[in-house]
């Protein structure tokens, strides 16, 4: 385990935690965690989240201190999980650059080691699973809350232990887990079986336009005009692309949800030889091989077309 992150924790008195917008399983399940984890080394631990949480994740076990604008205290380090990059944090991610020491906890493939320490491993499963080792270096014994915690970021991260990113460490944590109080059954029924109706009005909607493209692009819209009429936002339409990924024969599944009319927001999925992390990189985003995002300047129908381009240069057609 990094030594300058050790000591920067044992040294420290006062930290602050954040991490990604738009923050899933494994963002709010690590920084959970950790903050609890630092609680009992008796330190102070803020978390900081520019969103709040999202309905599927309020059930998880919150430290403290969580606040949803950036706080004014002095800090003697501010730790920044699962961020490939530091404006991934979003709204005041400059101020935070300039605060204190950056401790950069990640596990994605496109990481710009933003950090002035950089514990960044693209062969874990989660950031999850490096929170749990810095767990066990610092020697904290995990709790039925943190273990909740950590639980959930490495199965929702792993796509309930199906994806690529499922190895024997990610077993063995969650197993760990369990040991220490975790109801698998509970844990998937609140993330997996507990939506609002209103989810699958925008369902329906959303794959009314999907669209394939020489059998091999998925392809589907999320427009503001469908949260408006299902009465829904951009958390409930979490998870759809993964769900156009499952057609047979599909090696990219691609979700365009639209932030205006000249801005709109790429989820991509890979389950074949494409790296999506590299197409999303073209576009300033990135992520991990076979899950990755970008922002994408234009209309709908200009963010299809760049999107098609990279995925095939050569040219591909609507299917019928
Ligand atoms: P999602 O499609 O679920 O929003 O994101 C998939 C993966 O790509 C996640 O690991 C997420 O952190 C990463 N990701 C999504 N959007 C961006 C982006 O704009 N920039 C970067 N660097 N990573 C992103
Ligand atoms: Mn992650």
């Amino acid at each position: 385990m990094n030594t300058r992150a050790k000591r920067l924790i044992e040294e420290g008195r006062s930290f602050l935690l954040t991490t990604h917008i738009d923050p899933d399983g494994d963002a709010i399940g690590s920084v959970f965690a950790f903050a609890m984890a630092l609680g009992t080394l008796g330190k102070e631990a803020t978390v900081y989240l520019r969103d709040r949480i999202p309905y599927r994740y309020e059930f998880l076990p919150a430290p403290a201190r969580v606040v949803h604008a950036v706080p004014e205290g002095k800090y003697d380090a501010i730790f920044v999980l699962d961020c490939g990059s530091l404006f991934r944090v979003g709204s005041g991610h400059d101020r935070i650059g300039a605060m204190a020491p950056i401790v950069n906890i990640d596990h994605h493939d496109t990481n710009d080691h933003f950090g002035t320490v950089n514990l960044v491993d693209p062969g874990a499963s989660s950031t999850g699973e490096i929170i749990y080792r810095l767990l066990k270096s610092l020697k904290v014994k995990v709790d039925p809350d943190m273990a909740v915690n950590l639980y959930t970021a490495v199965f929702t991260d792993t796509g309930s232990l199906r994806y690529d990113n499922t190895s024997l460490e990610a077993f063995k944590i969650c197993e760990e887990m369990v040991k220490a109080g975790v109801r698998p059954s509970w844990v998937a029924g609140m993330v997996y079986e507990s939506h609002p109706k209103e989810r699958f009005l925008l369902l329906g909607e959303v794959l009314c336009t999907l669209a394939t493209y020489g059998e091999r692009i998925a392809m589907a819209r999320v427009t503001s005009e469908m949260f408006e009429r299902t009465g829904t936002n951009r958390e409930f339409s979490d998870g759809f692309v993964e769900f156009i990924k499952e057609i047979r024969g599909v090696e990219v599944a691609v979700l365009i949800r639209e932030i205006d009319k000249q801005h709109h927001k790429i989820s991509m999925r890979g389950k074949g030889a494409v790296d999506v992390a590299a197409v999303c990189n073209g576009f300033g985003g990135g992520g991990h091989r076979n899950a990755a995002g970008c922002r994408i300047e234009g209309t709908m129908e200009e963010a299809e077309e760049k999107i098609l381009r990279a995925l095939a240069p050569e040219g591909c057609t609507k299917d019928g």
